[in-house]
């Protein structure tokens, strides 16, 4: 493709992106696509001659469209909010067309220092001290694989350079709570440390974990002749969105001493609000956190901000120095390629740096605030109606809602919850997530999409009554 056939074809495909958001309010939220449905649509051999755009423009139509679902809907209230600002979508687009890659600062300069200011700007916008150095990683799942590598190397004091875990004689254990994401098991595992040294603490009514929860497992593991290593702490749990309590838990860890890394991936977004920021006192007491700006911050996915206080360290575990790699300025200069797993680095920072430049700080926060208060409202009219129970504390934008009629509970009262879940993502005017809390089948109404208005919130509560009401009718005619 020329760059002028490039110029033509990108307009337009600047139109189509522009004229699917400016629609997307009217597609179904949730895909009607059925298993295979898309693939059978597609040609299963590649074009033997060159094809022409509007047929690619057609099959985006007709086949690509209806085999999603919506995030960027405004009734998308599902999993968890992954906004792409259409500015961030601007600098992600940026980043590709540039196609340069940060192996080295040398290899792209201005992609390793965008990425360091940006960075700086990101934790000033969050309240975090001067402490903490930044990097972009794709996921959090990412970000917390690494820092548990990093809490295994300063427990075993670099065991990496001798015999590595395989040459250890006591096992180190992670801790986190029983609620934490499944990312952070996987990363234990993947780290090395075993199923057998994984603890999943119980948590509290709030269902954040329990400190004292934390400090019995340290002591029996130290008596069994285990070696405590990390604590995986959670700003926002997946299901609830419960938030452990850093205060007491660094407390604990910067006693013993343990690496504390928290995950704050979704909830680290609304950290940007100063009245929020309680949620999080503590953290300065932290090794390592992780927040996700492709989550409720509106970065085009993907853009994981990793923070350590010892970037040293980091380093010290993450670093390679091939012979090709190298070069003069490597001494005055970061090299983020040891700052993580890949060597290769997209200039993810663009996107992050015309996000915040359009927005600004105020407008990012307003839109965050927005949010809080429709979840607010939500709570409050749950709350009030006959039948309906507000299963957690509502800490950010996160509702977690039950329709408890009469007469139901146990099975009967899970499937009923599953039925009505159900029947509104079937509806196509909204989305939701159904989850497990306390043993019971609930339901997650996770606010915060770019275009949701309050009457989109309005209209999801007046839906969520009819479909449960609508089920239950069901149920009645056939019992
Ligand atoms: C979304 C989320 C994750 C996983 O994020 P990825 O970036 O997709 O790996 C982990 N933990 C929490 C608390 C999350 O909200």
């Amino acid at each position: 493709m020329t760059p002028e056939e490039f110029r033509r074809i990108g307009h337009r495909l600047v139109d189509w992106v522009a004229d699917y958001r400016a629609k997307v309010g009217e597609l179904p939220v949730m895909s009607r696509a059925t298993p295979g449905s898309v693939r059978a649509r597609l040609p299963q051999a590649p074009p033997e001659k060159p094809e022409s755009w509007d047929d690619v423009f057609r099959d985006l139509d007709e086949t690509i469209v209806p085999g999603l679902s919506h995030w960027q809907h405004p009734s998308f209230f599902g999993y968890f909010p992954s906004n792409g600002e259409l500015s961030s979508v601007l600098g992600d687009y940026l980043s590709t067309g540039l196609g340069v890659l940060g192996l080295s600062w040398q290899s792209s300069p201005a992609l390793t220092e965008l990425e360091e200011v940006v960075l700086g700007w990101v934790r000033q916008m969050v309240g975090l001290s001067e402490a903490w150095s930044g990097v972009i990683q794709d996921t959090a799942s990412t970000s917390t694989l690494v820092a548990l590598m990093c809490a295994r190397e300063r427990s075993t004091r670099y065991g990496l350079d001798r015999g590595g875990l395989q040459a250890g004689e006591k096992p180190l254990v992670v801790y986190t709570s029983a609620q934490s994401h499944s990312s952070v098991e996987k990363a234990a595992l993947l780290a090395g440390f075993g199923r057998h040294h994984v603890r999943k603490l119980p948590t509290d009514q709030k269902h954040a974990l329990l400190p004292s929860a934390l400090a019995t497992a340290i002591r029996e593991d130290v008596d069994k002749g285990l070696v405590p290593c990390a604590v995986v702490a959670t700003l926002g749990t997946t299901t609830s969105c419960a938030i452990d309590p850093l205060e007491p838990l660094s407390a604990i860890t910067n006693e013993f001493p343990l690496w504390l890394h928290v995950d704050a991936a979704m909830a680290g977004s609304a950290m940007i609000l100063p009245e929020c920021r309680t949620l999080w006192e503590g953290i300065e007491g932290a090794d390592s956190l992780v927040l996700n700006a492709h989550k409720w911050l509106g970065a085009a996915f993907d853009c994981s901000l990793y923070y350590v206080r010892d970037p040293l360290h980091l380093v010290r575990v993450m670093s390679t120095h091939p012979s090709y790699l190298q070069s003069v300025v490597d001494g005055q200069v970061k090299n983020l390629r040891d700052w993580g797993i890949p060597l290769g680095r997209r200039f993810r920072a663009l996107k992050l740096w015309c996000l915040i430049r359009e927005q600004g700080v105020e407008g990012l926060q307003a839109r965050l605030r927005r949010d809080l208060e429709n979840a607010r409202w939500l709570e409050l009219q749950a709350r009030g109606a006959a039948d309906w129970r507000v299963l957690a504390p509502v800490p950010l934008q996160t509702v977690c809602l039950r329709h408890e009629p009469a007469g139901l509970d146990g099975e009967a009262l899970d499937r009923h919850t599953l039925v009505w879940a159900d029947r509104v993502n079937r509806s196509g005017e909204a989305y939701v997530t159904p989850a497990i809390l306390d043993g019971r089948w609930m339901v997650r109404v996770s606010i915060g999409a770019l275009p949701t208005e309050h009457r989109h919130v309005e209209a999801l509560w007046a839906l969520l009554q009819r479909e449960a009401e609508a089920a239950l009718a069901v149920r009645a005619e056939a019992s």
